[in-house]
């Protein structure tokens, strides 16, 4: 035994890679699937197996318990006279028996491992030397909240009051992070939750965010998990989606976001007689994540069995984001405003409430609950903020104005064959009553254009002479063609053929 461990010092000190291949990813041992952080110095055996230090003892004791009588008619056990004495094994089987294992036909566990031995998809990332004292995020360079904003704002158009509220409390949070002063004066987490009709930007809000920080992000649907056990995703499958969206690198992964879509879905079931299992229990599960809590996580997978290593994940400094539209919260609202207010002039207030636009900005956790969100839930969650509809000149400013508009990437695309595309004012206006009309907010746009912008990107490339497209609110509405100019003179002239294929559909 004792030698074993000397063997494993005197690795370790010279330094000696048992492995030249040098790889990103902790090895695993293929007997209790512990990763090398954990289980300590691996031993490689052929066909890319590694054992762990426990293992390889514990394998060895069973071996040396052995029965050896029954195979000494064999020829090949000759082969054991090489073995001196078992304290010396060696490190590797091949050489422990030359001709094989005696009367055994050992399988090919390289058969069940595929090439190459357990995938790097399964394998947690090494720990790179001396770079662990160094916070991914250090305190000098989380931008100011200011600055976070600025750089929203080339992405997301509109939603001041969301883009403030959100650049102040990933300040604050990375901040505390960063920081670390948890002891004294406990700094609570800035976890949130987003409401927001479909489509006016939440998830949008979040990628652009997590791209900008640089931090790993997973977006999960609230309507997929339920409770262990049940047909569905964990709960605990959204920190695993998080440590691959962080390349399987758990510190990384510590200090990323979650997104949690759909909350809305995850209510209390009003009335149920069978077990809530999507619901109210999701919610109660959901606590210990929120808080902070260390979870084991299957790597590489998304649920947890015996062929899957697990790793340990902190969830204290992970941002929850919770979003959803929560349908019939307005009417909720609206309930509470006339009651509070109802001595007297009862029919008027209701008139009132109604007309109000922007009434789901008055919402308060009351609300929330009612909408049967539990107390526990909501109080884990200390930033709400409403986000608005979009409204006809968001819209249009949507098409043309981020970093990167749907119209700059056909631009781009255009350019690329050398065509000018422009758009008239009408037409963006257009476009956008087209998918007002849709309510499902500014992912219309997109399905909008695709659809008239087939007829272009077929018809323009056919004739080397266009060198400018200008789409109207004529073509846009099925009313006649784009303004086509020729290269060579740039001479005005409605496209026929495209007109053709409009009026033909
Ligand atoms: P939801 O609020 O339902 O999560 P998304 O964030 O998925 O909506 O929005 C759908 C798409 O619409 C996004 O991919 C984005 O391109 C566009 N979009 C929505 N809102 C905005 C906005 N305020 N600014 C820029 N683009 C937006």
């Amino acid at each position: 035994m004792s030698d074993f461990d000397d063997e494993l010092k005197d690795k370790e000190q010279t330094g000696e890679k048992a492995d030249s291949k040098e790889t990103d990813y902790e090895d695993v041992c293929f007997i209790c699937r512990r990763p090398e952080s954990k289980a300590g110095q691996m031993f490689k055996l052929p066909n890319n197996i590694c054992v762990c230090n426990d293992c390889m003892h514990k394998t060895m004791d069973t071996v040396s318990k052995f029965d050896y009588q029954g195979m000494l008619n064999n020829a090949n056990i000759s082969n054991m006279n090489n073995i001196p004495n078992m304290n010396n094994i060696p490190n590797d089987f091949s050489q422990l028996f030359p001709g094989g294992m005696p009367n055994l036909s050992f399988i090919n566990l390289a058969d069940f491992q595929g090439e190459g031995g357990i995938p790097n998809k399964q394998k947690l990332k090494k720990k790179k030397k001396g770079e662990e004292a160094k916070p991914i995020l250090d305190i000098k360079d989380i931008p100011a909240p200011h600055k976070i904003k600025a750089s929203l704002d080339e992405y997301v158009v509109g939603q001041e009051h969301a883009k403030k509220v959100i650049s102040v409390a990933v300040y604050n949070h990375y901040k505390r992070v960063a920081t670390n002063t948890m002891d004294e004066i406990e700094i609570e987490k800035s976890n949130m939750l987003m409401i927001g009709p479909t489509g006016c930007g939440k998830t949008y809000l979040v990628k652009t965010l997590a791209r900008l920080l640089d931090v790993p992000l997973a977006i999960a649907d609230a309507t997929s998990l339920t409770e262990a056990g049940y047909i569905g995703d964990d709960i605990e499958s959204v920190v695993s989606k998080l440590l691959a969206a962080a390349d399987n690198d758990v510190e990384r992964a510590e200090q990323g976001i979650i997104f949690i879509d759909e909350i809305d879905k995850i209510a209390k079931k009003k009335e149920t007689r069978s077990r809530d299992v999507s619901g109210e229990s999701v919610q109660q599960g959901m606590l210990k994540l929120l808080e902070g809590a260390e979870i084991e996580v299957p790597v590489g997978a998304n649920s947890k069995n015996a062929m899957v290593p697990l790793a340990t994940v902190n969830t204290r400094n992970i941002l929850f984001i919770c979003g959803g539209a929560f349908p019939d919260l307005e009417n909720i609202i609206k309930e509470r405003l006339t009651k509070t207010a109802s001595i007297g002039f009862n029919s008027d207030l209701k008139d009132k409430y109604d007309k109000e636009k922007n009434i789901l900005k008055k919402v308060t956790v009351e609300d929330i609950r009612n909408f049967g969100m539990i107390p526990e839930f909501i109080g884990r969650l200390p930033i709400i903020y409403t986000l608005e509809g979009l409204s006809k000149e968001s819209m249009v400013k949507i098409l043309k104005e981020p970093k990167n508009a749907i119209l700059k990437q056909y631009q781009k695309l255009l350019e690329l064959d050398e065509v000018k595309l422009e758009f008239t004012d009408g037409a963006l206006e257009a476009i956008a009553e087209k998918a007002m009309a849709q309510d499902t907010g500014a992912r219309a746009l997109r399905s909008i254009i695709e659809e008239f912008m087939l007829d272009i990107m077929y018809e323009i490339p056919k004739d080397d002479n266009i060198g400018r497209v200008t789409i109207t609110r004529e073509y846009i509405e099925g009313k006649g063609g784009p303004i086509i100019d020729i290269r060579s003179n740039m001479i005005s002239a409605p496209m026929d053929s495209l007109n053709e294929i409009k009026t033909e559909e």
